[in-house]
């Protein structure tokens, strides 16, 4: 059990018009900070003022990209209490990233507790209206100043809140995505599997490009065979191809979604063959131009469940159901969103109230 302080802001910050919410722009009142120093452990978690901090410009994680993160929610039911999804799971992954990236791990208790003391002190901001939530980026940076290349000694624990609008707003239209041929996003044996912020500073550039040509996101194929379909930009891939549904082996190189493995439960308790497997570019393509591919789309905590509506590779496109949202997309859809909004019952334990 951590005994956090609690320091309130002082002045309350006008809260923006939840109609007009952008993703990641406006934060919260206030902010958690814990720090980490060798002999001492975690030490100093605190809810303080949302701000800035002061840093050295030698500071490790400038340089050497020494951090993790962590992508949540907290959601507001129609009784007015705010809750989490899963937030053990995150806990976990983010202990599996620390372990990587050689940061000393949170005990999982500790990190949620976290988590809840500044969505409790922020509780007003989690918007009421439907589909709109709290994104919570708990993060760890590397603190100690100096170029040598090392793991750091001291760290810093922060978590950051900022209210998101639905991620539909106009409804679900389903996305393009292209299957990126240059560049790759991790191999085994490298951090893929972690949520590390150099990650995506590998990934920029291939998402850039396909944006300018009308794309959303890109689809990453394994980097030693360039062959296998790996993950979606920053969501999780499956395909339902005839009575099955398949989805990318965690083969160290794909992130391990909250949303994907939720999704694989669900399917699989709905009597739904589901399949963890490699799969290459060319089967779905081969599935796609036979009619067998019947649906596809991405995971992830922003969006849900992302469908998508048309694959490119090359010069070569393929429409997936018409270009439109498929039925075993739109029920995951609905059930989970139903959970996390608690507009549906929790059969499976997956909410955790913030008291
Ligand atoms: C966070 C993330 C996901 C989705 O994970 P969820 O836990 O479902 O939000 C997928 N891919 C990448 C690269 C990610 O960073």
């Amino acid at each position: 059990m951590l005994d956090i302080k609690i320091t309130p802001a002082q002045a309350l910050k006008p809260q923006p018009d939840p109609d007009k919410l952008v993703f990641g722009k406006t934060f919260t009142d206030h902010m958690f900070l814990m720090n980490y120093d060798a002999g001492q452990g975690w030490h100093d978690p605190r809810v303080v003022p949302y701000g800035p901090l002061p840093f050295e410009l030698s500071c490790m994680v400038f340089h050497y990209a020494q951090e993790i993160f962590e992508g949540m929610k907290a959601y507001r039911a129609p009784g007015g209490q705010v809750q989490l999804f899963r937030p053990y799971e995150n806990a976990q992954r983010l202990n599996s990233s620390c372990r990587r990236l050689c940061i000393p791990e949170i005990p999982e208790d500790d990190f949620v507790q976290a988590v809840k003391a500044v969505v409790g002190a922020d509780r007003t901001w989690v918007p009421h209206k439907v589909g709109a939530s709290l994104y919570i980026r708990p993060f760890i940076i590397a603190t100690d100043n100096g170029l040598g290349v090392h793991a750091s000694h001291s760290y810093l624990f922060a978590v950051i809140c900022c209210p998101v609008g639905a991620y539909y707003p106009e409804g679900i239209n389903p996305v393009k995505i292209y299957v990126e041929d240059q560049d790759v996003r991790s191999v085994r044996g490298g951090t893929g599997f972690t949520k590390c912020g150099g990650n995506y500073a590998a990934s920029i550039r291939a998402g850039e490009r396909a944006e300018g040509q009308g794309f959303s996101q890109v689809l990453w194929l394994d980097g030693v065979h360039r062959k296998y379909i790996e993950e979606v930009g920053s969501m999780n891939v499956m395909f339902k191809i005839g009575s099955a549904v398949i989805t990318p082996e965690l083969t160290g190189s794909v992130l391990p979604g909250i949303t994907r493995k939720s999704c694989l439960e669900l399917i699989r308790s709905w009597g739904i063959p589901a399949e963890e497997r490699l799969i290459s570019a060319q089967e779905l393509f081969d599935a796609a131009r036979t009619g067998a591919l019947e649906e596809a789309w991405g995971t992830g905590t922003a969006a849900v469940v992302s469908p998508i509506g048309l694959l490119a590779q090359g010069e070569e496109k393929v429409t997936v159901n018409g270009g439109s949202i498929g039925p075993l997309t739109q029920r995951l859809y609905d059930t989970l969103t139903g959970i996390q909004w608690g507009t549906q019952p929790d059969p499976y334990g997956w909410v955790e109230p913030v008291e």
